[in-house]
């Protein structure tokens, strides 16, 4: 019985997680649920999976939770706050974590979890562009086995599971949907809406993520965590944009052979791989047709019309806290975004102000790269307010 905690449970990751959960009562159980401060929907899901722990982040929602459990007779104890959550991911009463909460804020449970030699399904993307080497550090020393649970990064992992299936590896292409604005210009993205920017064409995410699509943010981040994941540098790492996002990445081989792995866009199957590994169990995801889909399309990326993926290029090979600054500054310009207080264009702006004014600063500790997170939120937070107060909210185009 694999006892299963899921950091993120109420996000659409988490939901997943549970939803294959839910199909294997025989072999997986909830143990733990964390969330970031909606406790209704935190108990909702502990009426429906009876965990032993449910945690949110968010002191001010703790009350709510546990008023809430109580009230529905269950036994599932109440916590809140960030020492809490990363108590529970290095509690031995589970030895399976789904790091799935969105952000920088996933990165202490991740590592927790790490320290503490878990299975560790990886959805948190960020916490290895912010700290991918600790992280994998951490991960080799306290004996960790990640499954990654990007789907990208899940289907290089079914290509090459062990270092042995890496002899000959010559390079790794990630493919991209290529998001909702796919083939417009940068000047047809300047007046694109939140809504039309989290509507994407064919994956059911949390709305960073899918902003994040809708930039190619997304994709530099993947670049970047597979760099770790992988251990291959930035130019061994190709992006293919494929909007059909039926072949999930790509692996090739010095004597020409190429391997791919395929399916339909539906997160659960890269969680079941994660859950069950090296063995294989239902996930409740349809077969590929391959016949009904028709067809599939590969082009290269838009790198001006999407100046992100060039960014976070320029990130990898610049190291240090770079990759820090990078996801920080997106963070916060994708929170704006989101809120209205600025255009889709400057989103890629923020972010290369903030890589510009980075200090050369070494990244070794922990403690660095938080402080190199920290200035690039100071930083375009304060270049977000200034924007604000003269007017030109997208502060770039009203430039040029
Ligand atoms: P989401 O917004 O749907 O869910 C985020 C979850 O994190 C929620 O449960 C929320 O309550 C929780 N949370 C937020 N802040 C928190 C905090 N400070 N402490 C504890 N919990 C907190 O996001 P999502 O789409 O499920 O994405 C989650 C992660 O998985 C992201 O890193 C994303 O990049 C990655 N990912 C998602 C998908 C996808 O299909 N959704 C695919 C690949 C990778
Ligand atoms: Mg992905």
């Amino acid at each position: 019985m694999r006892r299963v905690a899921v950091f993120g449970a109420t996000g659409s990751i988490g939901t997943s997680a549970l939803d294959v959960i839910a199909r294997h009562p025989d072999r997986l159980r909830a143990e733990a649920l964390v969330a970031g401060g909606n406790a209704a929907a935190l108990v909702e899901l502990c009426r429906r999976h009876r965990p032993a722990h449910a945690a949110v982040a968010d002191p001010a929602a703790y009350p709510a939770l546990r008023d809430g459990l109580r009230a529905a007779g269950l036994a599932t104890e109440a916590h809140a706050g960030a020492g809490a959550i990363d108590a529970l991911a290095a509690d031995a009463a589970s030895d399976t974590v789904v790091a799935a909460i969105v952000g920088a804020a996933g990165l202490s449970s991740t590592l927790a979890a790490a320290r503490a030699g878990k299975r560790l399904l990886l959805a948190n993307k960020e916490s290895l562009v912010l700290a991918g080497e600790l992280l994998m550090a951490a991960v080799r020393e306290h004996g960790a086995r990640i499954v990654p649970i990007d789907s990208e990064h899940n289907a290089i992992f079914q290509c090459l599971p062990d270092a042995e299936a890496r002899a000959g590896l010559a390079r790794i292409r990630l493919t991209a949907s290529g998001g909702p604005f796919r083939g417009r210009t940068r000047a047809e993205l300047a007046g694109v809406t939140p809504a039309q920017a989290v509507a994407h064409p064919k994956w059911s995410m949390g709305p960073k993520i899918s902003v994040d699509s809708a930039t190619l943010m997304n994709k530099g981040l993947e670049v970047i965590e597979a760099h770790h994941l992988f251990g291959l540098p930035g130019e061994r790492i190709g992006v293919l944009v494929h909007p059909q996002s039926l072949v999930h990445s790509l692996v090739e081989f010095i004597d020409g052979s190429t391997l791919a792995q395929l399916g339909l866009p539906d997160m659960r199957t890269a969680l079941a791989v994660g859950f069950a590994w090296p063995e294989r169990i239902d996930s409740g995801v349809a077969s590929l047709d391959l016949l009904a889909q028709g067809r599939l399309d590969f082009e290269a990326p838009d790198t001006d019309a999407f100046p992100c993926l060039r960014l976070a290029y320029a990130a990898l090979a610049a190291g240090g806290a770079a990759p820090a600054a990078l996801n920080a500054a997106n963070e916060e310009a994708v929170s704006a975004f989101l809120q209205g207080e600025i255009g889709f264009l400057s989103i890629p702006d923020l972010v290369e102000d903030a890589l510009q004014r980075m200090p050369d600063a070494a990244a070794g500790s922990l403690d660095a790269l938080l402080a190199a997170d920290a200035a690039a939120r100071a930083s375009t937070r304060a270049a977000i307010a200034r924007a604000a107060v003269s007017g030109t909210v997208t502060h770039r185009e009203a430039r040029t």
